[in-house]
């Protein structure tokens, strides 16, 4: 077994440029900038970031309660500086629901205004009414059943920034994508990005409560601001092509779905799989296609005034929520699961 310390040596010298999965792997970006891939199939995980400034430490996405606890302590062996804010890039359960595992020890949790207004939304359980996304997420999992939803206590519009003169992180809103509250961390002195999930690197673009077409616009203002590292919310760390391979799969899959505007419903219903087939054939964009893509056809279809695919009903919430708070529809084989850790 490697010294942590030898590790995070080696890992530091390891060229971005080709995109390995490094899952439960602590990986030092830069100094004082470390990423970590989170076990998406067996436990949901999304990825997270940290950033040790002079007296504290900034740390990106708070996961679900148990990708918290397992992060901590992996944080502890970078440093002993204390973990005073974490950030919630958006509000879904993978990001956000391990909020009060960091606020239990002593982290203020800090997000774009938008996310505290989607948990109002949708998080009606945590706020006086009926069960929300957080009560029906306790059902698959034990660790939701056993936290609470802590939700932003610190919010900003368009932008925030921590600064200590050595360390920079700002935290902006760069308009709708992922969802209406999305939040980047930029680091402009060593040029990397932390993308939420506006940017994955992989199966991993649930659509449903974003806009694609914003998302596509959002993205390209996100290149402008010169990313050299990308870190995505879920997959493997890479280079700025992944921002552009992400952009380009919204463009490809919403080009196909286009063609289908003058067709009928009915055939427009089954048109996925062809779609799938097609969108396979690009080299570029392939890692982005997952074994499903059922759900963002139909998304993207009624974005561009079509139907929906099914009636509005009881049991479409919940064919929306599941792929959201426990399997997603564009999964990688293996992930597909009822009970998560
Ligand atoms: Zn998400």
């Amino acid at each position: 077994m490697k010294s942590p310390a030898l590790l995070l040596a080696l890992l530091a010298t390891v060229s971005f440029a080709v995109a390995a999965d490094k899952v439960g792997e602590v990986q030092q970006v830069a100094p004082g900038v470390y990423f970590h891939q989170g076990n998406i199939e067996k436990s949901g995980h999304c990825n997270h970031g940290w950033i040790v400034f002079k007296d504290y430490v900034l740390v990106v996405d708070a996961n679900f309660p148990s990708g918290a606890q397992e992060i901590i302590p992996k944080i502890r062996k970078t440093t002993d500086k204390p973990i005073k804010f974490v950030f919630d890039t958006h509000h879904h359960g993978d990001h956000a629901y391990g909020n009060k595992v960091f606020a239990d020890a002593g982290a203020t949790v800090v997000a774009h205004a938008g996310v505290l207004a989607s948990m109002k939304e949708h998080e009606t359980g945590a706020f006086g009414g009926k069960p929300g996304r957080w009560e029906f997420a306790a059902k698959g999992r034990a660790d939701v059943r056993e936290s609470k939803l802590h939700p932003p206590t610190m919010t900003f519009d368009k932008q925030k920034i921590f600064e200590d003169g050595k360390m920079r992180v700002e935290l902006v809103h760069l308009g709708v994508a992922h969802t209406k509250g999305d939040g980047f961390a930029w680091l402009p002195k060593e040029k990397i990005l932390f993308t939420g999930d506006a940017c994955v690197n992989g199966p991993f673009n649930y659509m449903g409560d974003g806009d694609t077409a914003q998302w596509v616009k959002t993205l390209e203002l996100a290149q402008k601001l010169g990313a050299e590292t990308i870190c995505p919310a879920h997959g493997p760390i890479g280079t700025k092509q992944v921002l552009i391979d992400q952009i380009a799969y919204f463009k490809a899959i919403r080009a196909e779905v286009a063609k289908l505007s003058d067709k009928k419903l009915e055939e427009a219903k089954v048109a996925a799989p062809a779609i799938r087939e097609t969108l396979l054939k690009n080299k570029q964009i392939e890692r982005y296609v997952g074994r499903v893509i059922d759900a963002q056809v139909e998304k993207i279809f009624v974005e561009m005034g079509g139907q929906p695919f099914t009636p509005k009903s009881a049991a479409r919430d919940v064919k929306f929520d599941l792929p959201l708070l426990t399997v997603r529809p564009t999964a990688p084989e293996g992930f597909f699961k009822t009970e998560f850790k």
